[in-house]
């Protein structure tokens, strides 16, 4: 697989790295029935130096399929994360070299909801079930999450 690597020292002078990549979901070590990712996915990442912490920010996008909770056909959920950021401090990376792939793999596992429905939340079984459920579920978690970092600006590097 490509790696998801972040070489300090090439941000050292306040460059930015950008890393655009089409990826394996096979780091993400997941091997259930129930629990099935995209193949491939796409991420795209930035990075640079601030106050000796290294910040990142990503974007990505994949589907995982998980059972449909009334029928339990395997339904497609698309996760996407847009410009999500995250920083570690540079007294926590070790070596030269940080490698962001537990950092996306936790990021995507939570990222999985516990409930979904087949059939864009209409699954053809619903009506069926309708008689033993006193209140149609409604809610299931958020598929999305946007996160915005607010440092995110060009001029942030202007104070320092
Ligand atoms: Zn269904």
């Amino acid at each position: 697989m490509k790696e998801l690597h972040i070489y300090i020292d090439r941000l050292k002078k306040g460059q930015t790295e950008k890393i655009s990549e089409s990826i394996s979901s096979d780091f993400l070590e997941i091997e259930e029935q129930d629990l099935v990712f995209d193949k491939i996915f796409k991420i795209d990442a930035e990075a640079y130096l601030a106050n000796d912490h290294l910040m990142m920010q990503f974007t990505l996008n994949i589907s995982v399929f998980i059972p449909c909770s009334i029928c339990n056909k395997m339904t497609e959920n698309s996760l996407k994360l847009n410009n999500t950021c995250f920083s570690i401090a540079l007294s926590e990376i070790k070596g030269a070299v940080f490698d962001f792939t537990d950092e996306i793999r936790s990021t995507i596992l939570n990222l999985v909801p516990a409930f979904c429905e087949c059939n864009q939340g209409n699954c053809p079984d619903r009506p069926a079930l309708k008689k033993y459920l006193k209140t149609p579920v409604k809610d299931g978690p958020s598929k999305t999450k946007d996160v915005y970092f607010p440092f995110a600006e060009d001029n942030f590097f202007i104070e320092l």
